[in-house]
Formats: C-alpha cells, sequence, structure tokens
C-alpha cells in the first residue's frame, strides 16, 4: 500500500512537471496565434455580425470534427513511427491515468498538439468567442478522458452517446492496450479504421 502510494506520488511528480512544459509550449503557441491574427493571416472575425448566430457552434463543431482527424492520424502515426514513438511513451508511463496525465506529453508532443490549432484558424472562420468555447471543450474533454473515472450515464438509454463520444473508458483502453482508441472527441475515426476497442 505504502510502495502504491509512492509509485502514484512519483507518477503525479512526473505529470505535474511535464504538464508545465506542455504550459510553456501552449502558452508560447497562444502568442504566435495572436501575432497571426495581427498580422492579418487567420480567419479569425472580430464583430459577431460577421456571419450569421447559427454559424457560432458550428465554427465550432468543424474546429472540433476537423482537430479530431488530426489528433487520430498523428496519434496512430505516433504509434507507429520508431523515432516519434519513444516521444509519445512520455504519456504512456502513465497506465493508471489521472486529471495530472491530461497534459503531461514530452515537449516535442506538446508543440505537435498545439500548432493544429492556428493552422485550423487560418482554415475555419471563428469568433473569439467560438475560439474560447473550443479551447474549454479542449481543455474539459483531455480531463475526462484521463480523469478515471466515467463522467458519462452508463445507463441503457445512453447508449449511443458511448457509440459517438469518447470518455475515460475509451482513452483508458488505450493506456492499456496502445493499439487500440486512438481518437480525441469522436469514436468515429476508431470505428471507420477498426481500431476501437
Ligand atoms: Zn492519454
Ligand atoms: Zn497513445
Amino acid at each position: 500500500m505504502l510502495f502504491d502510494q509512492q509509485l502514484k506520488a512519483r507518477q503525479t511528480r512526473r505529470e505535474v512537471l511535464m504538464s508545465l512544459y506542455s504550459a510553456l509550449i501552449f502558452g508560447v503557441t497562444g502568442l504566435g496565434l495572436l501575432l497571426l491574427w495581427q498580422y492579418g493571416f487567420t480567419r479569425i472575425y472580430s464583430h459577431i455580425s460577421d456571419f450569421p448566430l447559427w454559424y457560432l457552434p458550428l465554427s465550432v463543431f468543424f474546429f472540433l470534427v476537423l482537430h479530431d482527424c488530426y489528433y487520430y492520424w498523428l496519434h496512430k502515426w505516433m504509434h507507429s513511427s520508431s523515432w516519434m514513438r519513444p516521444f509519445h511513451m512520455e504519456h504512456h508511463k502513465s497506465v493508471n491515468t489521472s486529471v495530472f496525465t491530461s497534459f503531461s506529453f514530452h515537449p516535442l508532443e506538446s508543440f505537435l498538439q498545439a500548432v493544429i490549432v492556428p493552422i485550423l484558424l487560418m482554415i475555419i472562420p471563428m469568433h473569439p468567442i467560438a475560439l474560447v468555447a473550443t479551447l474549454l471543450i479542449m481543455t474539459f474533454s483531455a480531463i475526462i478522458n484521463h480523469g478515471g473515472v466515467e463522467i458519462y450515464p452508463m445507463k441503457k438509454g445512453w447508449k449511443g452517446l458511448h457509440r459517438f463520444i469518447i470518455g475515460a473508458t475509451h482513452h483508458d483502453i488505450h493506456h492499456r492496450n496502445s493499439k487500440k482508441n486512438f481518437g480525441l472527441y469522436f469514436t468515429f475515426w476508431d470505428r471507420i479504421m477498426k481500431t476501437e476497442k
């Protein structure tokens, strides 16, 4: 028991340290995004009336779908590439995940994860409100997937939700069986590529 607690404490210390590096890299990427926005390279629009109001939630959805696609293929590649795999394994050192695992990545992986945000904002027109909502969904989804507790209802009537949305159960399986469940938000890619367990 004492040994378990020592292991857990060591894991948390490592995860917090790696998350601090991730926060630094995400912050620098955010700064880069602000510069791109300032110099007119992004499709961020400041006046909410530039697009219809219904487009606001739709832009969030577009972003999540494209981000999910990028992440699935990046993640699958990180597991199959002999040079990238050791970097991704930093995240996989945590088999029993906790909220602290959510952003515990090697800095190279943090960069590969962050760089898609400015790229997508050069493609998808987005209002800052939609962008903040997206970043919140991104953050909470990472925490939900690593929290070690399934927060989505497991009752029969909710089966449909689990078929499409990724939660702790889905991602926990990935930390135990690294050949399955590569998705981020939706089960779509895992299902069509037959990598879902
Ligand atoms: Zn994970
Ligand atoms: Zn992985």
